[in-house]
């Protein structure tokens, strides 16, 4: 079947967080499997769009209000990512190093969704199934609907995939001019709770609602920012799909961006070496178990915990722990977190801001991850953790609940239930006490390292429902 994957991230061209990672795996395993599958993602300004060749397929221009915007749809001409990878190129939109944070973010992620349907819709040929990716694709699948211009795709079956169903896409009905004309009767699908609300449009008009982790299928009947009815509601056409992880590119034993290079026989001796070198960088004592967190520092991450957990787990155990923190997010924390440098200097380290190949280096050279989330879709630095013989230590919730069981269970992780700092230090102490138990450590390491995450696995389980709301309409 044609599958299209439309989203606002999509790894290696454009990465902010799990979502890139998601859309940049699984459309390649979806190829694998014998479908036909092309992802839009827009045309930003990032080190793969100035570094890669691509072609001019369609230009158009797409109106916006009073405002009128031609764009380009690019395709990428080498086959190196195992899908078809397409830009919308909106120049006045997108030509930006960042992905989100502009005072125009409606604007843009409008004109994106309208310049990907005006495309699709002028090909000669129908794909079968269109999958959205979180608020910023959340129209479509009304668009395609209603929107008379799309009347030659309005067949096409949709698919929405929350991500992270917090951020919701909210616009006022002063925005509702920028829609493509439409059949006013349909105009309650894009209202929810007096604003219109991107993520709950596509919520309701999709076929199949999806979401990355079964576990997080449940959390949002009850906890959704607002749309827990909503999830209700839809709870019929909805399934809980736990994400799987690209393999190729997160492998200890062919990593490129690691020090040393490992596998299930040579993990002590390659994590070792891998600490060494991240330790000689953030000046931390390679002898001691290391803690690592990696991720965006916001309270849904748990990242306002970790100040005072670091301060108190290094204070407990001082001198007999190292912890290091990659991450950017709210300046608060950040500074808390920058600050903390000057009382455990040789103990702890942080380095402020967004580093792919420090992340690498940090799974490899790490001995626990650390998950405080107090939400987590379904989290995806566990699974890369696991990979890489680093036992995470996370907060039962989504996709960690999912993901990771308590070693005291037989299991592969360390578990606590709140999201607190006397939850995170409990559990740092319970690892320091297991890293000097080493043939326990090695053996939960190895089973961890065994774990089959890949999408191989999981691919099938979105070409079902893809399948199901073709042939009958429902999941
Ligand atoms: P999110 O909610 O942020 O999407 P996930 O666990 O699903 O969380 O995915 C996070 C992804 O982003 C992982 O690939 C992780 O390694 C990466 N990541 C997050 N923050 C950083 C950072 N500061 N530097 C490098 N990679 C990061």
């Amino acid at each position: 079947m044609e599958i299209f994957h439309i989203s606002a991230e999509c790894y290696p061209m454009a990465k902010v967080g799990g979502l890139a990672d998601v859309v940049g795996a699984l459309p390649k395993y979806q190829t694998n499997a014998g479908h036909e599958v092309r992802v839009i993602v827009p045309c930003y300004n990032t080190k793969f769009r100035n570094e890669n060749d691509f072609e001019s397929v369609h230009q158009g221009t797409i109106t916006l209000g009073n405002f009128k915007f031609p764009f380009n749809v690019l395709k990428e001409t080498t086959d190196k990512l195992g899908y078809e990878l397409y830009l919308i190129e909106i120049n006045e939109l997108f030509d930006r190093s960042n992905v989100y944070g502009y005072e125009d973010d409606i604007e843009r992620f409008f004109s994106f969704q309208i310049a990907a349907l005006d495309w699709i819709s002028t090909r000669n040929k129908v794909p079968n199934v269109i999958n959205c990716h979180d608020h910023h694709t959340g129209l479509i699948p009304f668009l395609l609907q209603y929107a008379y211009k799309y009347e030659s795709i309005k067949n096409v079956k949709t698919v929405i995939t929350i991500h992270n169903g917090l951020y919701q896409g909210w616009f006022g009905f002063d925005k509702l001019q920028y829609l493509p004309e439409f059949d006013l009767v349909h105009v309650g699908f894009l209202e929810w709770g007096n604003s219109l609300n991107s993520l709950a449009v596509g919520v309701k008009c999709a076929h199949a609602v999806t979401t990355v982790s079964p576990s997080y299928l449940n959390e949002i009947n009850i906890s959704a920012n607002g749309l827990e009815s909503l999830f209700n509601m839809v709870r019929s056409k909805s399934r809980g799909i736990l994400n799987g992880i690209d393999i190729e590119v997160w492998d200890p034993s062919k990593d490129i961006m690691i020090a040393q290079n490992y596998a299930i026989e040579t993990l002590e001796n390659g994590k070792q070496k891998n600490k060494e070198k991240l330790c000689e960088q953030f000046e931390l004592d390679p002898s001691k178990p290391l803690f690592s967190f990696i991720g965006r520092l916001f309270e849904e991450k748990g990242g306002d915990l970790l100040p005072q957990a670091s301060a108190l787990a290094l204070s407990e155990n001082f001198d007999n722990i190292n912890i290091l923190i990659l991450g950017s997010g709210n300046s608060a924390i950040e500074e808390q977190l920058i600050r903390l440098r000057n009382d455990y200097n040789g103990n702890y380290n942080v380095f402020i801001g967004y580093n792919e190949e420090l992340a690498h280096l940090i799974y490899a050279g790490s001995d626990f991850i650390l998950m405080p989330s107090r939400v987590e879709p379904c989290g995806l630095n566990q699974m890369y953790a696991l990979r890489y013989g680093t036992i995470p230590i996370v907060r039962r919730t989504g996709g960690l609940q999912d993901t990771v069981i308590d070693f005291g269970d037989n299991g592969n992780g360390i578990c606590h239930d709140q999201a607190s700092v006397g939850d995170i230090c409990y559990s740092i102490n319970r690892a320091v006490k297991l890293y000097d138990d080493k043939i326990h450590l090695n053996k939960i390491r190895n089973t961890g390292m065994k774990t089959d995450h890949s999408w191989e696995r999981v691919c099938q389980e979105y070409i079902e429902i893809y399948t199901l709301i073709i042939e009958k309409n429902e999941v």
